[in-house]
């Protein structure tokens, strides 16, 4: 078994909140342990870059309700390629580091899984961190909570509006290819419609729940898109546009500000414990393994069983329910 000495934290793909309580477990958790740590700039460029520094106890105060990272993150093209993943190694080892922590989604983990295949020497242990919520092996993600806590907190306001002039709103949330937020969100705002990247939904379909809710004297409704509907906040208002008249239609799309924001209580714990068990796990000896929390307890799963199984599930159940709690 590897017995680690110093280890490295990165963050890398899209930020997402809860990551710095991560980094803040991560440091303090080594430390504790005898460990040396050293925080990565700007995710694997940093590692390209040797863009790293030591870190200690105080270097991690006050960051516990900060969104973003400290450390930065980057989408780093030259990590993709052999050289580029050399030339990270030599500086991991120019800088003694034997244990390396990548929080990141499912691009960050293929990356680390590559790299820990290259060079076995470096044990590598992931970190879900992303909003999306789509990592096999852990039921939540980092940022996740916080994230859909922030998008309930915008269509609370745009129903305010909606109800007040018998408004119909298109409201595109993020989820490329997950509908996680979009559907969390959907049934807290009590939404009329949630459209997602894993269902399709037919247009005339909408259009007879949108009739459907005017029958039923509702005065505004709201229709959540995830960003990865294949056809689009503005082009299905257009569409419905030519059907419905009893509504005036306006689209919102909320953009980056779900991406910011201080972490959640949720957010906080699920970063401390994941960081905590990162660092554990490595000193454990183990490598390519992902932790997660599973039924509230921490779980690890092979990185590359988590990148097979890879794939956001839609939970019937839940879309069933929205579509009865709505009428
Ligand atoms: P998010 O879910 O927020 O998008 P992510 O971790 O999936 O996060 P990506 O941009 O897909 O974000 O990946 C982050 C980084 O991981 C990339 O910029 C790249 O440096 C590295 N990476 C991704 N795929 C590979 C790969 N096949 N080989 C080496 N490195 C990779």
């Amino acid at each position: 078994m590897q017995k680690i000495s110093k280890i490295a934290v990165l963050t890398s793909g899209g930020d997402a909140p809860g990551m710095n309580p991560c980094i803040r477990a991560v440091v303090r958790t080594a430390i504790y342990n005898g460990l040396h740590v050293a925080g990565v700039r700007q995710g694997y460029q940093g590692l390209i870059d040797n863009n790293m520094y030591d870190m200690d106890p105080r270097s991690v105060s006050n960051i516990l309700n900060l969104g973003g990272t400290i450390l930065k993150t980057a989408r780093c093209l030259p990590f993709r390629t052999d050289e580029g993943m050399e030339t990270a190694y030599k500086n991991l080892k120019a800088n003694g580091i034997d244990g390396l922590v990548v929080i990141g989604g499912d691009g960050t983990f293929t990356g680390a899984l590559r790299f820990s295949k290259k060079y076995p020497d470096i044990a590598v242990i992931g970190v879900p961190g992303t909003i999306d919520n789509d990592l096999y092996g852990s039921t939540y993600t980092l940022g996740f909570d916080t994230a859909t806590n922030t998008v309930i907190e915008a269509i609370d306001k745009i129903r305010d509006t909606a109800d007040a002039h018998d408004r119909l709103f298109f409201i595109e949330v993020m989820g490329r290819d997950s509908g996680a937020i979009a559907l969390r969100a959907g049934i807290s705002c009590g939404a009329e419609a949630i459209l997602l990247p894993e269902r399709d939904t037919a247009i005339e379909h909408l259009i007879e729940n949108l009739k459907a809710g005017q029958y039923n004297k509702k005065s505004s409704s709201i229709v959540i898109v995830a960003e990865g509907d294949k056809r689009g906040a503005y082009d299905l208002a257009e569409e419905v546009r030519k059907q419905v008249k009893f509504y005036d239609i306006k689209v919102t799309i909320l953009g980056h500000l779900q991406r910011g924001g201080s972490p959640s209580a949720f957010d906080r714990i699920l970063g401390s414990r994941l960081g905590f068990a990162a660092v554990n796990a490595l000193i454990k000896g183990e490598t390519q393994k992902m932790v997660g929390l599973e039924a509230n307890h921490i779980k690890l799963t092979d990185l590359e069983e988590a990148l097979t199984q890879h794939q956001f599930k839609l939970e019937e159940d839940l879309m069933e329910m929205s579509d009865i709690l709505s009428i």
